[in-house]
């Protein structure tokens, strides 16, 4: 039998993101509810922020040009308070401000009330202790946004910072991405659910459903609404009934194991019969076995069924698809040098994502133990090393480290 040449990640990936371009329509909620979400339009504002010039101080607003050494003592002849205005100060005079208060007409400077002395033997009368410089605790129109600059930009990814910025400029409502719909199934007759057998009452070759665990979480932290279709047997009617059932209503059907070449892997003859599917062993380990393609028009991926090829080829392959659906332009996963404190002597051919966790040194660690099955071996490490196919490691030598933290947000 010929084998097929492996197809190097950044050709699945491209071919991924170009299936991605299809999109998923846009809808408009709630600032407040915006969280996570992805912005469907560039947003511009319609005013300044701040407002006017405004006070960074509680203290006096004065005329910089009265003030031209400590000790003068001038009468307050108004109070401004955050949300009112102010007339106009005349010379030889000053305004009680407090934080947020627009300056007055003629004021140019603050001075903080920790460098004002209250004279009470002149009514209403403060003694400044410290000569100012103009502008100075003066939070100047414009300064954070002017009127029309765009502030945020389609395809970003909102946060509580950018909600706060939304908001700021008067937004209580977002166009965002439609959140994607994904049907998630795990395949195979060995799975049980956590729950439904104890421990100790498996029976023998029966292992828990790990999988759908985690893809469930991964999903919901992408914003994907979630319907779970649970276990699916290894047969291919039921594969079939179940690919046809979540085609309908559905933007993404997301599979994990039954995508090798086994005799009990029915989801490429299912998917085929249904739609369109490629299968694409792919050149990286763990996680060769990946399928993509089409039930009717929803977009189809089957992950493979081990633990941790399942999970990485997720972060690799299935995070970007589904944040590009959502029209986010960097979907590229950064890395950054760093020391490996171990050595890697037996180099795979295919590109390898090595389990490692950063060390007090500014080194990274790896886990003994890199099975594609071991799950322990991602909640131990807090990052992945890419490494490309046939390089070796040794100790002391940079490598390219990625943090998974930042992939999980
Ligand atoms: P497969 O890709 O179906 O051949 O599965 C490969 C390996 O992953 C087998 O050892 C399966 O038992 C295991 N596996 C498949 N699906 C899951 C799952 N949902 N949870 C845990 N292990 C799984
Ligand atoms: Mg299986």
């Amino acid at each position: 039998m010929v084998r097929a040449a492996l197809m190097p990640l950044p050709q699945a990936l491209e071919s991924l993101l170009v299936a991605a371009e299809s999109g998923l329509g846009v809808e408009t909620v709630a600032t407040l509810d915006a969280d996570g979400r992805i912005l469907a339009q560039d947003v511009a504002s319609e005013l300044h922020v701040p407002p006017q010039d405004n006070s960074a101080m509680d203290g006096y607003a004065v005329r910089c040009a009265d003030v031209s050494q400590s000790g003068a003592v001038f009468s307050v002849t108004q109070r401004i308070a955050a949300g009112s205005s102010g007339q106009l100060v005349e010379p030889f005079t000053c305004a009680r401000i407090f934080t947020g208060a627009p300056i007055p007409p003629g004021a140019d400077a603050v001075v903080m009330q920790e460098d004002c002395r209250l004279v009470n033997d002149c009514e209403g009368g403060v003694q400044i202790e410290a000569v100012p410089t103009p502008g100075q605790h003066i939070r100047r129109a414009g300064e954070d946004v002017a009127r029309g600059q765009v502030v945020l930009r389609a395809g970003q990814r909102l946060g509580p910072a950018e909600l706060g910025l939304a908001a700021s400029i008067g937004l209580n409502s977002l166009a965002v991405a439609k959140r994607p719909r994904v049907a998630l199934f795990s395949t195979g007759d060995e799975l049980v659910m956590p729950g439904t057998v104890a421990p100790q009452e498996m029976r023998p070759g029966a292992i828990y459903n790990s999988n759908r665990f985690f893809l469930a979480a991964l999903l919901k932290r992408l914003g994907c609404i979630v319907t779970d279709f649970g276990i699916v047997p290894d047969r291919l009617d039921a594969t079939v009934a179940a690919l046809s059932d979540a085609a309908r209503k559905h933007d993404l059907i997301l599979t994990s194991g039954g995508v090798s070449v086994g005799e009990e892997d029915h989801i490429k003859p299912a998917v085929q019969s249904l739609g369109a599917l490629d299968l694409w062993q792919i050149a990286i380990k763990p996680g060769k076995p990946f399928a993509y393609g089409q039930v009717d028009r929803t977009h189809f991926i089957g992950l493979p069924g081990n633990p941790v090829s399942s999970l990485v080829t997720f972060l690799l392959l299935v995070r970007p698809f589904l944040l590009r659906l959502q029209g986010v332009a960097d979907v590229a996963m950064h890395s950054v040098a760093a020391r490996a404190d171990f050595a890697w002597p037996k180099a795979d051919k295919r590109q390898e994502f090595l389990r490692v966790r950063r060390n007090a040194n500014g080194g990274l660690d790896l886990f003994p133990n890199q099975s594609s099955g071991v799950l322990t071996s991602v909640v131990w490490g807090d990052g992945l090393v890419d490494n490309p196919g046939g390089q070796t490691i040794a100790a002391g030598d940079l490598v390219r480290y990625v943090g998974v933290s930042e992939l999980l947000s």
